[in-house]
């Protein structure tokens, strides 16, 4: 699945329940489901007629089975003479279905028969309705724990079976599942028709997919494989940029993979409503609408990407948790962190001057982020509760699992891990994995010991920090020494916690010398790590080791006039990020950071100035008074105005995708932390012109120029954007102008902003990430949190969706005082959200980190502005 903040994450809520609680014995096993739905769109409900072909390792009378809001009508077990008819008990609490038979089922092979009704929900999970402009749609998401809303079935990643799926629909519909269409035929009534799908190959229930409307698809195929890209009628055209996209990842796929891709066919289907970023059924990938359609002659290099992106992270589940997967959720990482880490490599082969290995940097700076918290956890987490396992799809699955693959990839070799990768897949097709089956492949292939290093990453939490320092030339060796200590790193604990990792330290820095890889196993080593006498060294060679580093003083004084011209993109941001996380934590002073950050201003790298610029505004809210914001203000404008001077404000044809992409985040760092006058002014006539059906805002800084001219702008501008969000054709133009109105400062504006998140103008799939975006201005913060507060019995439906509840819970940790910590923490305990649990710990420990850096480093930041 494709989450959409990355930070998703939640825990256990109510009554602690025992482990594997809900775990349904192993006693019968499935082989084969045949599936048939007779969908009725216009009540939201739909029969179906199951037959599970089942094995049992003994003669049992009770078989159980999830089930959930589904009504019973008639259940058999067994065939022939020997069917006999079963009573149902249900279990609403532990969500199975207990059927119960007066003679025991002998050992072996048997079937069970159910008839029954379900509902056409509209919570976005499980089989539901998704509205669109004109009409109602059926469409399913099951991952995690939802098939069993859709069909009686044992509903846990290790029951693999085969599925053959057969839809009944209106006459005017058409339908999509995982296998390729077998037949269709009329009937049984005149107003409707039968869809029959080809059986799957073995996989998992979270995995089964149907979608039922008048959908409308571009053809395409790559490597003889056709793929569909389908959406509603009204947006079918703009598929164009996926169905590209994902025939070049196809291709590049089938060159990385040993076993090419397994699944027949490909489909590829944007619903109105989805809670989720995307979702990865075999064959039959169901996607939110923004994150695969656009419109190919506008479209933004962030949308191009984003799309070439996501595509890339569900198709690579197509091998990653498709064809394998985990043994349990406990490893959901082995899906989720290996799509991640697999998804930018198609990116970099296609596209050059989409800097991927930056954003790769960018993305284990996620990580580290929430793994500095003491509410972090370790990658393999035991969960058992549906919302425990909802929680688990949170940035440590995702970007801490891609960072340590990356780790691990370039400390035994690309082409090396690439073989134990395939091994691995090769080991347990169409079957299921856990940690240990992966790292015993790659330490196979690589003869590296791997399987020491990767479970202290994978077993235990947090972030291992490395001290370098004693450099010295041993000139007689011809040799430089370096000494690294490892201990954990917590943001707002200055004291070195406790903490043992495996950490493969690959050193870079001397323009000669190769990069050179030494395994840390101790608390304290000196090593040699480059020939000859070396005056300074990068101990994080291509940013693409899982730790933090901090180099004495003199080190880093040594480094400084190498850092523009030597180290790469991914170390630059990567040292930025590391400095900024020490001053957090209390080591360094944010003086300091300032004085660094002024090395900076010719940082062509847009991501590099992006995470820079969330470190000064970060000062600019938190650490500078009222008083002190203006000179802060004028610092930002000396920072970035020549480089926009240079770039123009408006771009040139010849530009490419990364220079348009600087351009953005400069505008928009210029319009908000910068407050520079001629941007806002800017900004404000090429929006009006724009609204008024003049030119239209070019592609690349239309969301930057939009957001500043909102954060300036007056009644008229919103009530302009808000004509235009229901004007907008396609989802960029949409949810460019929905997010502008959360970034108005006038309180009536504010009010009329967050009003809107009550209507159906703000989907339940974009309530959480709307209500974010008001959090995340400093204007409107306070504000939002008393209408959430005041508003939760109507919001809360909208909110707790997949990823609603964590986003939300996420984004209050955008708050910096005492109060407001003690106020959210007594409204969720009141008003508990079960799949938020840890993300509630985490925003807690966020603000109390805040206030903590604020008392510690407000004082800095004043007197280095004094200085200025
Ligand atoms: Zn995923």
């Amino acid at each position: 699945m494709r989450s959409l903040f990355g930070l998703l994450a939640a825990a256990l809520a109510f009554a602690p329940l025992p482990l594997y609680a809900q775990r349904l014995p192993t006693l019968v096993t499935p082989d084969h489901y045949d599936l048939a739905f007779a969908v009725d769109l216009a009540h939201n409900r739909f029969d179906g007629t199951e037959t599970i072909k089942v094995r049992t390792t003994e003669p049992t009378s009770r078989v159980v089975l999830h089930a959930l809001e589904i009504t019973f009508h008639e259940v058999t077990i067994g065939t022939g003479a020997a069917a006999q008819k079963a009573t149902v008990a249900l279990d609403d609490s532990a969500q199975t279905a207990t059927l119960t038979v007066a003679k025991p089922i002998a050992r072996g092979s048997t079937e069970i028969h159910i008839r029954y009704t379900g509902i056409l929900n509209d919570k976005l999970r499980g089989f539901y309705t998704s509205k669109g402009p004109h009409r109602s749609y059926a469409v399913t998401q099951f991952e995690s724990t939802d098939a069993r809303r859709a069909f009686p079935c044992f509903d846990e990643p290790a029951f693999k079976a085969t599925f053959a799926v057969k839809l009944t629909i209106d006459r005017g519909d058409t339908a999509f599942s995982n296998g390729k269409l077998l037949s269709d035929t009329p009937g049984p009534s005149s107003a409707q028709h039968t869809m029959a799908f080809a059986p799957t190959p073995k996989m998992s229930t979270y995995l089964v997919a149907m979608a039922v409307g008048d959908f409308q698809c571009l053809d395409g195929a790559a490597e003889n494989v056709p793929i569909r890209i389908c959406a509603t009628p009204d947006k079918k055209a703009l598929g164009q940029i996926a169905l590209d996209a994902a025939q070049d990842i196809l291709r590049f796929y089938n060159r990385y993979f040993g076993i090419k891709y397994p699944f027949g066919k490909l489909d590829v289907l944007a619903v109105p409503d989805f809670a989720a970023g995307a979702m990865e059924n075999t064959a039959a990938i169901f996607y939110r609408e923004a994150d695969l359609l656009a419109d190919a002659k506008t479209a933004s290099v962030e949308t191009r990407k984003n799309i070439a992106s996501v595509l890339a992270h569900e198709m690579a589940h197509q091998w990653f948790g498709d064809l394998v997967t985990m043994q349990w959720w406990d490893d959901i990482w082995l899906n989720e962190g290996f799509a991640t880490w697999m998804a930018n490599k198609p990116l970099d082969a296609g596209h050059a001057d989409w800097n991927v290995s930056v954003d790769e940097a960018a993305e284990t700076q996620r990580a580290l982020s929430i793994d500095s918290l003491k509410a972090t956890r370790p990658i393999h987490s035991d969960v058992a509760t549906p919302a425990q396992i909802d929680e688990a799809f949170d940035a440590i699955a995702y970007e801490k699992g891609a960072a340590v693959l990356r780790m691990i990839e370039h400390y035994v070799g690309a082409d090396t891990f690439k073989k134990g990768v395939n091994a691995y897949l090769a080991a347990h097709a169409y079957q299921n994995a856990t940690s240990e089956d992966f790292s015993k492949a790659i330490a196979s292939t690589s003869g590296k010991p791997v399987e020491r290093i990767l479970p202290t990453f994978v077993n235990q939490p947090g972030v291992p920090l490395i001290d370098v320092s004693d450099l010295s030339c041993d000139a007689a060796a011809n040799e430089t020494r370096a000494t690294f200590a490892q201990s954990r790193f917590l943001v707002g604990d200055s004291t070195a916690a406790a903490g043992r990792w495996q950490v493969p330290i690959c050193v870079a820095g001397q323009k000669d010398a190769a990069d050179s890889c030494h395994l840390l196993t101790d608390v304290r080593q000196t090593v040699p790590v480059a020939k000859g006498c070396a005056s300074w060294i990068f101990a994080n060679a291509g940013a693409r080791g899982y730790y933090r580093t901090a180099y004495s003083p003199a080190m880093l004084k040594a480094m400084a006039p190498h850092i523009e011209g030597e180290l790469t993109p991914a170390e630059r941001l990567s040292l930025v990020d590391d400095e900024w996380a020490l001053v957090r934590a209390g080591r360094h002073s944010a003086a300091d950071y300032l004085t660094l950050v002024t090395a900076f201003g010719r940082e062509r790298t847009s991501v590099i100035l992006s995470e820079i610029i969330g470190h000064l505004n970060f000062i600019h809210d938190y650490l500078a008074t009222p008083e002190q914001a203006p000179k802060l203000e004028t610092f930002v404008r000396s920072l970035l105005r020549a480089t926009l001077d240079e770039l123009g404000f408006s771009p040139a044809a010849s530009d490419g995708d990364d220079r348009r992409a600087l351009r953005a985040g400069i505008v928009s760092a210029l319009g908000r932390t910068g407050n520079d006058p001629d941007v806002i002014a800017k900004s404000r006539a090429a929006l009006d012109r724009s609204l008024q059906g003049g030119a239209p805002l070019e592609a690349s800084v239309a969301a930057a120029v939009t957001s500043v001219a909102a954060g300036h702008g007056d009644r008229k501008l919103f009530d302009a954007l808000v004509a235009g969000s229901e004007r907008a054709s396609d989802p960029e133009e949409r949810y460019r102008t929905l997010s502008a109105l959360a970034a108005f400062r006038d309180p009536a504006l504010i009010d009329r902003g967050l009003q809107m998140v009550l209507t159906p103008q703000v989907r339940t799939q974009d309530a959480s990430l709307q209500l974010a975006r008001f959090l995340g201005n400093p204007a409107a913060r306070a504000k939002a949190w008393t209408f959430i507060k005041a508003n939760w019995a109507a919001l809360k439906p909208k909110v707790a969706i997949f990823g609603g509840d964590t986003n939300l819970v996420a984004a209050l940790g955008s708050f910096c005082d005492a109060q407001a910590r003690d106020d959210i923490k007594a409204f969720f305990g009141a008003h508990p959200l079960p799949a938020a649990a840890r993300t509630l710990d985490q925003t807690l420990e966020r603000i109390d980190n805040c206030v903590a850096i604020r008392s510690a480093q407000a004082g800095n930041v004043s007197a280095w502005l004094a200085r200025r």
